[in-house]
């Protein structure tokens, strides 16, 4: 049975538990292909280019925004993100499904140019619990708290233009969640060929 693959994208605000589900899903299907996305961001300790990013600065970024090498790509909190795009496009031409994991508005940029793809919102349990994760996780100033959790009052609203929302309260139950979206989506009647099975 061969299909184009589709393409799976998470999203939601800062802090709400996205790369981590991401992580857990990864774990647990060998089937995605996860897009590596770009950014001017510095690397953290033990990240490594190549594998959670490629880390690439000012001149590099906008070259590749100036080639059109990008199939969305934002500034998120002072820094510069993006999807190459060839990386997406090659896999999801082989049939293989690939996963995202970007900001809000990489995600309406997508979605804009690639209506097909399945679109999940990572939704807060409430805002309490956002910026006590945003405080523990200790990647942040406290300034940059305050900036991510007004901004995401207004990325909330986002939420209705996707096709899923997983509230992320327990990590265990979000990351089932997410699984079975990917998993009843690839069961969808427009991705069999009932004619060869
Ligand atoms: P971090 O710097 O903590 O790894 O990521 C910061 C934010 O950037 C997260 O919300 C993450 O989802 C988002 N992000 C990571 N890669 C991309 C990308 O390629 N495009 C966009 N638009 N956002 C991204």
């Amino acid at each position: 049975m061969r299909r184009r693959g589709i393409l799976f994208v998470i999203s939601g605000p800062s802090g709400v538990g996205k790369g981590t589900i991401r992580e857990a899903l990864l774990k647990r299907m060998d089937d995605l292909k996860v897009s590596i996305s770009a950014t001017t961001r510095p690397p953290r300790p033990g990240e490594v280019d190549g594998k959670d990013y490629f880390f690439l600065n000012q001149e590099q970024f906008k070259k590749m925004i100036e080639e059109d090498n990008f199939l969305e790509w934002a500034k998120v909190y002072q820094n510069l993100y993006g999807t190459p795009r060839d990386f997406v496009l090659e896999n999801l031409e082989k049939g293989q499904d690939v996963l995202l994991e970007i900001d809000i508005q990489g995600a309406m940029q997508v979605k804009n140019k690639m209506p097909e793809g399945v679109f999940i919102f990572i939704y807060p349990p409430d805002i309490a619990t956002l910026s006590k994760r945003l405080c523990g996780r200790g990647k942040d100033s406290i300034e940059s708290i305050k900036h991510r959790l007004a901004a995401c009052e207004e990325e909330l609203k986002h939420a209705k233009y996707y096709d899923y929302v997983v509230v992320n309260d327990d990590l265990d139950v979000a990351v089932k969640k997410t699984e079975a979206i990917i998993i009843a989506e690839r069961c969808r009647i427009k991705y069999i060929d009932l004619e060869v099975m």
